[in-house]
């Protein structure tokens, strides 16, 4: 058969190793899974009660609108139900977009290390990729204006970045966006926009409405818990919503996914008691950077990014074979580094705990050789 050769270059998304794996690998009874993300309170209960309800109508074809989600999220956010567009996850919208856009005539810039899927689908169309490399952690704007040519046709921009946790601050943004010529669209992914806290962050959904190049990407699957029932979506203009949904499969997001979706947006006592837990469990996480005299990001997410100056899958395996799971920076591009996510508190502190064993352990061993 004749395969796209680029297919050829790429392996399958590695996702982090599964709890069910390492319990049967190191015979361990409670494994933690500190790996990808997700939030360590689950979801909000209510989303737990209207599903339940739910499980009668599997047979049925979902709608293929989300009209009551769109309905929910429209009024919720103060957009237009026609300003949204929905995703299986927000990489379902990274694939449309590319889809869209891409192709082997097309140029596209994102940033590196970022998240890994702008790159993958890039690939997949045949596009010509510009990475950028990121600027102690952060997006280098300029450097990414500097890239645009004439075939330019996306600029990726991961705000807060993923694997490093730093955002962008508005005073950046604005005189980027003001920059990038409008035949150009800009996909501002916030898939940790909820747990930002920072002052000088951007008012994302107004940018919108000025800069008609712009498309933000939002997930049900990080604050909210949801990341099993596949939710993601775009906030643009019509014109960019109108120009992009012929390109969505059109059973995209499940029944299943809507209903949660839509339930979950009504609790959001649920999302702030996760954000402030998550500050609070983030600057155990920095104590222990301080104490221990180690390099990390100052993050915006529900993740660290820490150096610990030996290679990454070292400290990856030492905790692996302590039960907890995270995601050793080789493969994210930091190869000293590991990503965790924050947890529960007893989480955090359990992980924390196995670290400080693990940087005794190295100094001893640097004292015997
Ligand atoms: C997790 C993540 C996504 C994907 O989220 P889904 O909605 O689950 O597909 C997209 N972008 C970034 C930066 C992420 O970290």
């Amino acid at each position: 058969m004749r395969w796209k050769d680029q297919l050829l270059t790429l392996t399958p998304y590695q996702p982090g190793k599964s709890i069910e794996s390492v319990k049967k690998q190191y015979n361990l009874e409670q494994i933690v899974k500190l790996a990808s993300n997700e939030n360590p309170f689950g979801c909000s209960i209510k989303v737990r009660n209207a599903l339940k309800e739910e499980l009668n109508g599997l047979e049925i074809y979902p709608d293929g609108y989300a009209s009551n989600l769109r309905e929910k999220l429209a009024a919720f956010l103060q957009v237009n139900e026609e300003e949204l567009i929905f995703g299986n996850g927000s990489d379902n919208l990274i694939q449309i977009i590319s889809r869209s856009l891409l192709h082997p005539n097309a140029s596209t810039i994102m940033a590196t290390p970022t998240f890994s899927q702008y790159r993958h689908n890039a690939v997949i169309e045949g596009a010509i990729i510009k990475e950028v490399p990121l600027v102690n952690g952060g997006h280098d704007l300029e450097g990414m204006l500097a890239a645009i040519d004439e075939q330019t046709n996306v600029i990726w921009v991961c705000s807060p970045n993923n694997p490093t946790g730093t955002y962008i601050p508005e005073n950046k943004l604005i005189p980027f966006l003001e920059k990038v010529p409008s035949h150009i669209l800009v996909v501002l992914d916030e898939a940790y926009y909820e747990y930002v806290a920072a002052d000088d962050y951007y008012d994302s959904i107004d940018l919108t409405r000025k800069y008609q190049n712009l498309i933000v990407l939002r997930t049900f699957s990080k604050i909210y818990g949801l990341a099993s029932l596949r939710v993601g979506y775009g906030i643009a203009n019509r014109e960019i919503i109108k120009a992009l949904e012929p390109a969505r499969e059109p059973f995209n997001v499940n029944s299943l996914g809507q209903l949660a979706a839509a339930n979950a947006i009504e609790d959001q006592n649920f999302i702030e008691n996760c954000k402030r837990e998550n500050r609070q469990g983030l600057q155990l996480f920095y104590d222990f950077c301080e104490q221990n005299q180690l390099d990390y990001y100052p993050s915006q997410t529900n993740f660290i990014l820490i150096d610990f100056k030996v290679d990454g899958d070292r400290v990856f395996q030492y905790l692996l074979e302590k039960g907890y799971i995270v995601r050793s920076g080789k493969a994210l591009g930091f190869p000293t580094s590991v990503r965790i996510t924050v947890g529960s508190q007893e989480q955090n502190e359990g992980v924390l705990k196995a670290l400080g064993n693990f940087l005794t352990e190295l100094k001893q061993q640097r004292v015997e050789m």
